[in-house]
C-alpha cells in the first residue's frame, strides 16, 4: 500500500514527523509545511492514490466523506464561519496542474487576508 519513495506514505507510516491535525483508518490531515495562508493544511488518504487522475468509482466514498471532514476541519483549525470566512480548498494534479508531491492531497487554506496565494 505505503509507497517506498512517497514522502506523504513516510508520514503516515511515520518516518518523517509532521503536525499532526486529524488522524482516522483511512485519512490524514497535517500542516502544510510551507504554509501560503494563516491556516494551510493538507488532508491525504492513507492509501497511495498518485493523483484525481487515478481515482474510479470505488473510490467515491472515501472522497466524498474526505469532502465533509474538511468544512469541519477547517472551523476546528481557525477559520472563520460564514461568507466572510470560509476556505479555499485546492487539489493539484499533474505536472500541468502543478503538482510537486506524487500522492493526492487537498490544500485546506484559511485566515483572514491577505494570503501568499
Ligand atoms: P503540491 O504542489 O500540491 O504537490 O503541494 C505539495 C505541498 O506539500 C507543498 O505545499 C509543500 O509545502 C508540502 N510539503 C512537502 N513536504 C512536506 C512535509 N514534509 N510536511 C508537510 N508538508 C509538506
Ligand atoms: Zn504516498
Amino acid at each position: 500500500m505505503s509507497h517506498p519513495d512517497c514522502i506523504f506514505c513516510k508520514i503516515i507510516d511515520g518516518q518523517i514527523p509532521a503536525k499532526k491535525v486529524y488522524e482516522d483508518e483511512e485519512v490524514l490531515a497535517f500542516h502544510d509545511i510551507h504554509p501560503a495562508a494563516p491556516v494551510h493544511f493538507l488532508v491525504i488518504p492513507k492509501r497511495h492514490i498518485v493523483s484525481l487522475q487515478t481515482v474510479d468509482a470505488g473510490d467515491a466514498p472515501l472522497l466524498g466523506r474526505m469532502m465533509t471532514l474538511i468544512p469541519r476541519l477547517a472551523s476546528e483549525q481557525g477559520c472563520r464561519p460564514g461568507p466572510e470566512g470560509g476556505f479555499r480548498l485546492i487539489a493539484n494534479n499533474g505536472k500541468d496542474g502543478g503538482q510537486e508531491v506524487g500522492h493526492l492531497h487537498f490544500h485546506v487554506l484559511g485566515g483572514p487576508r491577505p494570503w501568499k496565494i
